[in-house]
């Protein structure tokens, strides 16, 4: 799933354009991306940069094959998500595995997200939304709190999974994010290989932020492990609200990513050099450069043929 438009943008010190965000959105999907966080259902005063999220919505052609996507953190962003339409409703559950940056962010504990959780697949519920699916923040280490034992992870998972089977309902995504760029590839592999041992048919996905470099080895892991949903963003946008520090990279780069796939042999069904396109355009669009590296050495179908 493309998150630039979301986790990019929404730290951006230039907000674009409602038509400057379609245009990048266009780019992507004219590219073959597939999946596209188009924004967030957030309150506009903490996050101005997504407060025209419905206007670039209604914007986008319904496109076959292409699932538009969006995030809500409260009630009231679910029920803008409803009214709007045209963006894939999907009954997440979220919760971090970080106790300090639970609290820092939400202001409430680990115990408590897990006692909202049934609040919430009732109103999934009500809304007609399947509930499958949880996200995971700070899996893997945080800034605030350091390491992340591999157990707690496990252990939230099953916290998870016994709170959907109490309402009916079954585990069959989780996703799991590497939000202050803590991961390594070892740590991947042992985690990643610890869940599949246990829950052979649970689908993961990875949100790796490259904060110290090691994103892409990081997501080559996780697909040698079979893994084969990620989260990345266009030319690497986006740095790390939560790093404190400035100058932190963004999500793993999609066409980075793509380009490492097809070199691979991974057929992405993406057009590498029309995606090297719209990481251009992004990078024209927030006025300063975006640290992917395709986008700057070229692919290699330039050099082949000569
Ligand atoms: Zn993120």
């Amino acid at each position: 799933m493309e998150v630039g438009p979301r986790d990019g943008l929404q730290i951006e010190s230039r907000t674009l354009t409602t038509d400057e965000k379609v245009r990048l959105i266009d780019a992507l999907v004219a590219a073959g991306v597939r999946e596209v966080e188009v924004g967030s259902f957030v309150n506009p005063k903490a996050v101005p940069a997504m407060a025209d999220t419905e206007d670039v919505i209604k914007r986008l052609e319904p496109r076959e094959g292409v699932t538009y996507r969006a995030l809500w953190l409260n009630p009231k962003g679910l029920e803008r998500a409803i009214a709007v339409g045209r963006v894939r409703l999907v009954g997440r559950l979220t919760c971090t595995a970080s106790e300090t940056f639970v609290k820092r962010n939400t202001n409430r504990s680990i115990d408590r997200t897990f006692a909202e959780m049934p609040e919430w697949i009732t109103r999934y519920k009500e809304a007609g939304i399947k509930v499958n699916g949880m996200g995971m923040m700070a899996a893997f280490g945080c800034n605030f709190e350091g390491d992340i034992p591999q157990e707690k992870v496990i252990g939230l998972i099953e916290r998870g999974m016994s709170v959907l089977a109490d309402h009916g309902c079954k585990l069959e995504h989780q996703d799991l994010a590497d939000t202050m760029g803590w991961a390594n590839p070892r740590q991947i592999r042992r985690l990643v290989g610890a869940i599949h041992e246990r829950w052979p048919d649970l689908t993961l996905k990875l949100h790796l932020h490259d904060t110290r470099g090691t994103a892409m080895a990081n997501a080559l892991a996780a697909m040698e492990l079979g893994v084969c949903n990620f989260d990345a963003a266009i030319g690497g946008l986006g740095g790390c609200p939560f790093a404190g520090h400035k100058g932190a990279a963004g999500n793993v780069c999609t066409e980075d990513l793509v380009y490492m796939c097809e070199e691979m042999g991974i057929d992405t069904g993406i057009d590498l050099d029309a995606l090297v396109g719209a990481a251009k355009l992004a990078e024209e669009l927030v006025g300063h450069p975006l640290p992917g590296k395709v986008m700057k050495g070229g692919t290699l179908s330039r050099f082949r043929h000569h």
